[in-house]
């Protein structure tokens, strides 16, 4: 079993983008090298910007090359929730900035030629209990009457057609969620920023931010220090303490994956007969979804821990156990990956990006991040060239995680989890 992401393994060979000296200056350092970054760099290279990115380890390292690999639409929080908050006409803007994150992957890929097999195969929302599909009713007369989005809502036998499977209640269907191959989309959108001018210093951390007098930064970094006009902190989920005031806003939450052998197409197809992303609704949900080379991603939380070697191979034997609960056909299924990585989560369970002090920001995308970071690069991009109506999440602010003392170490989540958990047991 490799305990490596297999969309980073099956991606083509990374180049090697460390070593190299930094400039004095730039127009732009962006960061952390995951989709936000990459985007950012992109689109603000694209604007005729000089821009360097610095990234700790190597592109796609975060939790963008260890994702689910999914664009699936929808609001974190949901249009309820949304409407609440923001009321009607906000909600609404909130809501297709996120259906519009998912066009622009598509945009990207195409313009890019990213061959990162981004597939529009629909999300099917599984009820995991019966009173979950009761709301899928409302939900769906909600989206299609103040959202513009059409679904499709299949009863437990209609979703036989959907899912080799009975454990559900039924499902609610939305066709504009798209699937992709995370690796060659990130690997890909490095290639793409370069071309634009972007330079990415690899294996290069961030270490301090010294704001200057006259207007910029001066970023030190365990190679140099480089002044920059604009500074944008994209390491959402693994930001360090060289930027505490992110920390005291996100909460990082541990979330495995595992991926079984090659299934042939032919079993692969009764599983999951048009390769639909699998989502449930659990509090501590699961997702599921084939691979392009007819394999079976099943993540989720698995348990509150962090990600580590160890712990992944803990996390991927529970996970093993409740993907066969879902597909008993799959007990003598042989894993072959198993990974671990950080989901950023806000406390308001909202994406937040902005500018704070003259550094700007996007992250905490509560597992929305592949195409909400795409988006939010190209936006940010916008914001830092003079247009703050491009951001979509303005005037959200970023809440503090509101428990004394915090410093970024959720020490309190075991304790939610065990909570979320036991309320799922009871079915
Ligand atoms: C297991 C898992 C499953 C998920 N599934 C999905 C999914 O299916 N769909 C979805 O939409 N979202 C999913 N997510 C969330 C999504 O992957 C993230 O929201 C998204 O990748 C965030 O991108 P990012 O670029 O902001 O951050 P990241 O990709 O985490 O990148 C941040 C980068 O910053 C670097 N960095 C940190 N500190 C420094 C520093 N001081 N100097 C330089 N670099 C630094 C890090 O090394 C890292 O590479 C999942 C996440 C996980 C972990």
């Amino acid at each position: 079993m490799k305990q490596i992401p297999y969309w980073l393994d099956t991606a083509p060979p990374l180049p090697d983008r460390s070593g190299k000296d930094l400039p004095e200056s730039a127009d732009v350092v962006v960061i952390g090298g995951g989709l936000t970054g990459l985007s950012t760099a992109y689109h603000a290279a694209g604007k005729g910007a000089d821009v360097v990115l610095v990234e700790k380890d190597k592109v796609g390292s975060g939790a963008s090359g260890r994702n689910g690999s999914m664009c699936t639409q929808g609001i974190t929080i949901g249009v309820g929730e949304a409407r609440k908050r923001y009321g009607q006409e906000r909600a609404r803007e909130l809501y297709d900035a996120f259906r519009e994150a998912v066009d622009v992957v598509e945009e990207l890929t195409q313009k890019e030629q990213i061959d990162c097999d981004f597939n529009r195969s629909g999300r099917l929302g599984v009820a995991y209990k019966p009173q979950h599909f009761e709301s899928m009713k409302a939900t769906q007369r909600d989206l299609a009457e103040n959202f513009d989005h059409e679904t499709t809502l299949l009863s437990r036998a209609d979703l036989r057609t959907e899912l080799g499977s009975d454990f559900y209640h039924g499902a609610l269907l939305d066709p504009l969620s798209a699937g992709l191959h995370v690796g060659k989309y990130v690997h890909g959108l490095a290639e793409a920023a370069e071309r634009a001018g972007a330079r990415i210093h690899e294996r290069n951390a961030a270490t301090g931010l010294t704001r200057l007098p006259g207007g910029g930064f001066l970023v030190e970094t365990l190679r140099g220090t480089i002044r920059a006009r604009q500074v944008m902190a994209a390491t959402d989920a693994y930001t360090d303490r060289a930027m505490p005031w992110f920390r005291k806003r996100l909460i990082n939450v541990g979330s495995f994956v595992v991926v079984t052998e090659p299934l042939g197409e032919e079993r692969a197809r009764e599983l999951i007969p048009n390769a639909r992303l699998v989502v449930d609704s659990k509090n501590i949900g699961h997702y599921v979804r084939l691979t392009p080379d007819h394999r079976l991603a099943f993540g989720g939380r698995a348990r509150f821990a962090p990600s580590n070697p160890a712990s992944d191979v803990r996390s991927g034997d529970v996970l093993k156990r409740e993907l066969t609960e879902i597909f008993p056909q799959l007990a003598d299924i042989r894993i072959d990956y198993v990974w671990g990585g950080n989901v950023g989560f806000s406390w308001d369970r909202m994406p937040h990006a902005g500018e704070e002090n003259g550094l700007y920001y996007s992250m905490g995308y509560c597992g929305h991040g592949v195409q909400m970071a795409s988006y939010m690069g190209r936006a940010i991009a916008e914001v830092m060239d003079g247009h703050p109506e491009a951001n979509p999440l303005r005037g959200l602010g970023f809440p503090k995680v509101p428990v004394p003392f915090y410093n970024g170490t959720a020490w309190f989540l075991p304790f939610g989890g065990a909570y979320y958990k036991a309320k799922d047991r009871l079915r």
